[in-house]
């Protein structure tokens, strides 16, 4: 008994946290605490998290340094907490679309800046380093699109290096040699968990560093850490955590820095429903990172079986954004039952906060093999397309006083007017046309403009893949377009 107390004490000794995913509630339930307010969506730009780098430098322990400019000039800085053995490098963003993670580091920061994880940080901080770099393609972020400012992506930049960006990632990596990577990115919500009807919200990979995918010493270490984030993430997103490919990609950085001795972990964040500004997927980022920190200085994860990572399931194609199921497309005297899927790409308007949309029919037939995020059966319900209202309007502001409901109720999807505006997206609950060139057939590439009858009389209207039940003083959640 007393040797087993001994072995106990020692156990407990070892940990930094209490054991049993309590640290993960913790972070889970307490994560308010620490989100950086400031940041409240995805298309926060280099000028808004410069001041809050910039406040860590009076903060206890951090130090701030310079290590480069992006091309127009934006400099990229490196954040470093700790004193412990172990390295710990992440860097995000290398595609300037791609914030959720940034977002996060934030918030880490506050957390450990928060005195009530004061023995947590000690303890963390005497076995690991942590070195961020965030933001790694500022001008990409500045315009919110995947590459930098000469249209290069930067991680196909790792073996040529000609983008300043890619050069200060580099030569971060090789002056640190740190024992662990994280690459911090985004992928299309789109993705689902293997064949499932889920979501891929948080895609691991653990990059292959040669064609033949091996896996070394190096390489091992970053799947079995990743197989206690996975068991440390499912508890909050189960069945939602999913593999990203793994081919291997010489010109990237994550396959580059396995094979150069990093271990290095790619986490990509997805969608979640009803998450559009991906607020709730920052929270898992935070969540994901401290608890791979804590796994980190206690080695915890060197006790995980690999198998984890293999039984991960890889990112598949199954999801949609819209389907509306079972219904009836008449045809001459032809009936025929189609489900029909539509997708909804987002645009920044005038205002960058403002985010529009355009839809767009991407399959039509059997869907029963796909998911949606939005998901509708409409069995006994018929489908057409919705027509034209061609008594011109004009000036715009007139179609502040028009009823809409009488407008949708007699199946019209589109206005027209004298003038369009400049702008290709409305905030009005219906699509702006010069003049009638819509067809009346249902087809593959087209917006979504539809009426959804029962009984011969409209109940639902699609305006630009914005399904809205036909009710008066029924509040319109979507954008119209501008048809050109
Ligand atoms: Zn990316």
């Amino acid at each position: 008994m007393k040797t087993l107390l001994i072995i106990f004490t020692i156990i407990i000794s070892e940990t930094i946290m209490p054991q049993n995913f309590d640290f993960e509630q913790h972070l889970y339930q307490s994560y308010e605490r620490y989100k950086e307010n400031s940041l409240t969506h995805r298309r926060f730009k280099h000028a808004d998290i410069i001041p809050l780098i910039d406040k860590l430098k009076h903060q206890k322990g951090f130090t701030v340094k310079v290590v480069g400019k992006s091309v127009e000039g934006r400099e990229l800085k490196l954040i470093t907490i700790g004193h412990g053995k172990k390295k710990i490098f992440m860097w995000s963003q290398m595609h300037g679309d791609e914030p959720t993670a940034t977002a996060a580091l934030f918030d880490i920061f506050n957390f450990i800046n928060d005195t009530t994880n004061k023995d947590f940080c000690k303890a963390l901080f005497e076995r690991v380093t942590l070195y961020f770099l965030p933001m790694v393609n500022p001008d990409g972020a500045e315009r919110y699109k995947r590459r930098n400012f000469y249209d290069i992506d930067l991680n196909r930049d790792a073996s040529r290096l000609q983008c300043p960006e890619a050069v200060i990632l580099k030569s971060v990596f090789d002056s640190l040699k740190a024992d662990f990577g994280f690459n911090l990115h985004d992928q299309s919500h789109r993705y689902s968990v293997g064949n499932s009807f889920k979501t891929a919200t948080i895609s691991f990979l653990a990059p292959a560093y040669n064609y033949e995918k091996d896996v070394n010493d190096v390489r091992g270490k970053a799947v079995k850490l990743i197989g206690n984030m996975y068991q440390a993430l499912n508890h909050f997103i189960p069945g939602h955590i999913a593999k990203y490919s793994d081919e291997y990609e010489p010109r990237a950085f994550g396959d580059n820095f396995q094979k150069w001795g990093t271990s290095t972990i790619l986490i990509e964040s997805g969608g979640w429903k009803d998450d559009p500004e991906k607020q709730f997927i920052r929270k898992i980022n935070f969540i994901a990172l401290l608890s791979a920190f804590k796994s980190i200085a206690e080695e915890s994860y060197s006790n995980t079986s690999a198998e984890i990572y293999e039984s991960i399931s890889f990112n598949d194609k199954y999801i949609f954004d819209v389907i509306l199921r079972n219904l009836t497309m008449k045809s001459g005297k032809e009936k025929i039952k189609i489900d029909i899927g539509i997708n909804l790409d987002e645009f920044e308007g005038p205002n960058e906060k403002k985010i529009y949309y355009k839809s767009q029919v991407d399959d039509l037939g059997d869907l029963s093999t796909f998911y949606a995020y939005n998901d509708y059966d409409f069995d006994g319900y018929t489908i057409e397309r919705a027509s034209v209202y061609e008594k011109k309007v004009s000036p715009l502001n007139k179609l502040e006083k028009i009823d809409f409901y009488d407008l949708y109720l007699k199946g019209y999807s589109t206005i027209l007017v004298k003038k369009l505006p400049d702008e290709k997206f409305t905030r009005f609950p219906i699509n702006l046309a010069l003049e009638n060139k819509i067809d009346t057939t249902i087809n593959i590439g087209e917006s979504a403009n539809f009426v959804i009858k029962k009984d011969g009389k409209v109940e639902y209207i699609v305006i630009n893949g914005f399904l809205q039940k036909v009710e008066k003083n029924r509040k319109f959640e979507g954008n119209g377009l501008v048809i050109k």
